[in-house]
């Protein structure tokens, strides 16, 4: 490994060609030799990614430990006339309830953007937000996709 110094990209990020030995500037289109990536920003994007594997793992094996077809829902959901949209709309119970989910965190995403920003700060705190009900609605898609997969695998 060469990261001990503070190393320097290899090639022009504007035109691709290589930057010669030594050089703060492209030899070819004179563009500026930014910084590598440091290590340290690498490892993070690769913790990053390695959590959302494990994040998509851990829903998908909870989402098909549960024993969809067994799970008794309480008598005042009939009166949603749950069964019927199921029916209807040709989704197994598990994805159905996935999609409500993704559509509840879609909606708190829509109304984290209905608060009043006053400063800078606060329109960043909501950003944050909603980024992570986003990626709650994007979990909750995923879960019933691989539930739709399941069930039309198993003629459920
Ligand atoms: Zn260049």
């Amino acid at each position: 490994m060469r990261e001990a110094t503070p190393s320097l990209a290899d090639a022009c990020p504007r035109c691709g060609s290589e930057f010669l030995l030594g050089s703060h500037f492209c030899h070819s289109c004179g563009g500026r030799r930014p910084e590598a990536l440091s290590a340290s920003a690498k490892t993070d994007a690769a913790a990053v990614a390695g959590l959302w594997v494990k994040i998509v793992h851990r829903v998908r094996s909870v989402v098909t430990g549960i024993p969809w077809h067994k799970v008794k829902f309480p008598s005042w959901l009939q009166y949603l006339h749950f069964h019927e949209i199921k029916s209807r709309v040709g989704l197994s119970t598990g994805s159905l309830i996935a999609f409500v989910i993704g559509l509840a965190c879609i909606a708190g995403a829509l109304l984290v953007g209905l608060l009043t920003v006053k400063t800078l700060v606060d329109w960043q705190a909501i950003q944050f937000y909603r980024a992570e009900w986003l990626l709650a609605a994007t979990a909750a898609f995923v879960a019933g996709i691989l539930l739709k997969k399941n069930s039309s695998s198993d003629h459920d």
